[in-house]
């Protein structure tokens, strides 16, 4: 596996940086994660503005425009021997120069960005998993108020999945003073009555690259959606609940805190979002 690491090409195995690294010591860096189908990025510059909007809100300059992301990106999925893949982008604050102070909230001074990336192979649910669907558990969402920013500090999001892990289950679904948020590592989607809806984007969740694709995916089909706060009890009276992600792309959660979620299997507009989601990458990739 070849990874980047500012600047340099390099087997991942081999890349290094420094203990005093901002990244390593206080989580003081964004990240994003592109998947790749067959050697193409998917929705790249969509990533790459997500991106961007991540570094201006910690106040980090991008060490690279678009072109140049894009160069570098292009580069590392063509190192790899494998086609479809997970690609990884992590920028940090850098590491204090000696005469700086080591350790210091501050943000150090006159210090180039860390920019690290590398690439897994891929895995997307098999048909097989996504006609069974996942479960999910229900947590208070105890994380800060800038859940709009994909920072690396993802201490609070670990412990909420290992809820659901600890639980057997894919998923914690997130709840915030009686509305629903997010998944801890995706984007949550509630069908009512043949009406899907979504929480409006907002300073309480990250914006998935996958909600967008849904959503337009939506429209584009003349499918019945609305964006609006959702309540608990609304989450709880669902006919159908979807997670979103880059990864897992669309899968049904069939239960919720052990209760069925509808009819407890996955339902006829997540299996036609799936198929849409699907057609809508092939095409990507013809492209
Ligand atoms: N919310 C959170 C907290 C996430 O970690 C992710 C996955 N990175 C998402 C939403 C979904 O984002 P995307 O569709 O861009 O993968």
């Amino acid at each position: 596996m070849s990874a980047y690491l500012n600047g340099e090409f390099l087997p991942l195995a081999e890349a290094r940086i420094s203990v005093l690294d901002r990244g390593f010591v206080f989580g003081d860096g964004v990240y994003e994660l592109v998947p790749v189908y067959s050697k193409k990025p998917f929705r790249l510059d969509e990533h790459l503005r997500r991106l961007q909007g991540s570094l201006d809100n910690i106040r980090l300059a991008n060490p690279h425009g678009v072109a140049e992301w894009r160069e570098l990106i292009l580069r590392l999925i063509d190192l790899q021997d494998f086609a479809d893949q997970s690609l990884y982008i992590q920028v940090t604050r850098g590491t204090p120069d000696e005469g700086q102070s080591p350790r210091d909230h501050a943000f150090p001074k006159g210090v180039p960005p860390t920019v690290f990336m590398f690439a897994q192979p891929l895995v997307t649910a098999t048909p097989e998993q996504k006609a069974v669907g996942v479960c999910a558990v229900t947590a208070a969402d105890n994380r800060w108020l800038r859940c709009n920013i994909k920072a690396i500090s993802l201490l609070a999001n670990i412990l909420l999945r290992q809820q659901a892990v600890d639980a057997d289950c894919a998923e914690t679904v997130m709840l915030r003073d009686g509305f629903l948020t997010e998944g801890a590592a995706s984007n949550i989607f509630v069908v009512k009555d043949g009406v899907l809806m979504a929480p409006p984007p907002s300073n309480l969740m990250l914006t998935g690259i996958t909600y967008d694709v849904v959503l337009e995916l939506a429209s584009a089909h003349g499918i019945p959606h609305e964006v609006r706060v959702i309540s608990e009890a609304e989450l709880r009276a669902a006919d159908e609940l979807w997670m979103t992600s880059s990864t897992k792309e669309v899968m049904a959660i069939v239960k919720l805190d052990a209760a069925p979620v509808g009819a407890g299997v996955p339902g006829p507009l997540a299996q036609r979002m799936d198929g849409l989601y699907q057609a809508f990458k092939q095409q990507v990739m013809r492209t």
